[in-house]
């Protein structure tokens, strides 16, 4: 969106803007009141500008919520190639605009918007899937965002080939439901084998991945590209298996050991697999609790990013009691303690493995970036050398200081990320 409006001559400005332009989340109740909260705060600090609000509440919003939030121009999914013309429209004769698709859940339309060049000098994310057609018991994701819809693969490379042509080494694919990826018989296998071929980028990184998307022939064209980081985000949620049922998120404890155990034979040993864990989902008990934390465990996870099960109007699970405050506060404390111990252990395996690392921060003191199995690597820096932003450099960790790594070069104090040569 800011692409586009930079084509029709907007500058993207720090202060005093004439347009603001929230993208806005409706993934819970809590979400939905920071969104409103947002926009109003936005209404406050800018009384004269024009607020867009676009996305998953833009969706889903009313009239009287759009005037209550104080937002003139209403965005809904599916259509946000719109906006610049919604503006111009709203220039001509100011209202309450709303642009939006009546038909969002059955539409396969893609939302025709493309990155012309990179915000990040680093990293490009590359959405190339959209909507979802599952229907996880506390997800409102399938009623805002839509069906299943996948982008041209053609125009994936494309767009990646014109985000490297200004320096960006890593291209991430996101999608809701990106497992499912697949136009013109190309599935996501046949994407990953396009984009390394087509020699552009030298990281490529698939966003959240879910567990029953995962197949062989996936996990060969990642094993066979040059530039697919030895990095898998499988999104488990529960190790219990009757929370899993209620959850319906179509596969069991032991299918998820099975899918990481299958991801490790092509990937390797030391590939990292993150995931995101949903604690306190109604009707979780303490053995359920405790069995999700063994399964971390056993299967030897690495960064889990935690949620408190949170409420979402509309769902199945919304009419389901939640555990108890206090006890969802203290199966947090632990699920969080657990996270920060499988990330050490998991970083403190990769010491002494040579790894590339893309260099995001070059500090007077201290430099850092990722390295291809996601882990951030820290460095002091003396004499920078080759450590410049956007630079890829092969390290060999030294020591590990909680979650991150930590490298000395060759010769000690001086450069201690060094490169390739
Ligand atoms: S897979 Fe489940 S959690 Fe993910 S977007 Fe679809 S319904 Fe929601």
């Amino acid at each position: 969106m800011a692409g586009a409006l930079e084509n029709r001559g907007a500058v993207l400005v720090e202060a005093s803007p004439d347009i603001v332009i929230t993208v806005t989340c409706s993934i819970t109740s809590t979400a939905d009141a920071k969104t409103r909260k947002a926009l109003r705060r936005a209404r406050r600090d800018h009384p004269d500008s024009v607020i867009v609000a676009c996305g998953c509440w833009a969706q889903a919003a009313t009239e009287s919520d759009a005037v209550s939030a104080g937002v003139d121009i209403l965005v809904g999914n599916r259509v946000k190639h719109v906006i610049v013309d919604a503006l111009e429209r709203w220039y001509e004769s100011p209202g309450i605009f709303i642009e939006r698709k009546t038909d969002v859940v059955s539409s396969v339309e893609w939302d025709a918007l493309s990155l012309d060049r990179p915000r990040m000098l680093t990293r490009a994310f590359i959405k190339v899937q959209d909507g979802c057609d599952r229907s996880c018991s506390y997800c409102a994701v399938p009623s805002l965002r839509g069906a299943h819809v996948s982008r041209d693969p053609d125009d994936v490379v494309r767009e990646i080939s014109r985000v490297a042509s200004f320096g960006t080494k890593e291209a991430i694919l996101t999608g809701i439901q990106l497992g499912s990826y697949g136009l013109d018989g190309v599935t996501l296998a046949g994407l990953i084998r396009k984009i390394s071929d087509a020699g552009a980028v030298t990281r490529l990184r698939l966003g959240s991945l879910e567990p029953f998307s995962v197949t062989e022939e996936l996990l060969q064209a990642a094993s066979d590209s040059e530039i697919f980081c030895r990095h898998l985000h499988l999104p488990l949620q529960s190790g219990d298996d009757g929370v899993l049922r209620a959850m319906r998120r179509g596969y069991d404890a032991a299918d998820f050991i099975r899918i990481v155990d299958m991801a490790r034979r092509y990937l390797g040993d030391d590939a990292h697999i993150s995931t995101d864990l949903i604690v306190g989902f109604p009707g979780e008990s303490d053995d359920a609790f405790e069995r999700s934390l063994a399964l971390l465990g056993e299967v030897g996870l690495g960064r889990i990013h935690v949620f408190p099960y949170s409420r979402r109007n509309g769902t199945d699970s919304s009419a389901m009691e939640g555990v108890p405050g206090n006890v969802l506060r203290e199966r947090m404390n632990r699920a969080l303690r657990v996270a920060d111990g499988l990330l050490e252990a998991y970083a403190a395996k990769l010491i002494g493995r040579e790894d590339r690392v893309l260099v995001e921060e070059v500090g007077e003191r201290a430099s850092s970036g990722w390295n291809t199995r996601y882990v951030r690597v820290y460095a002091r820096t003396e004499s920078t050398g080759n450590c410049l932003i956007g630079n890829e450099l092969v390290v060999r960790p030294k020591y590990s200081n909680g979650s991150i790594l930590l490298c000395e070069g060759v010769d000690g104090e001086k450069i201690i990320m060094y490169p390739d040569e």
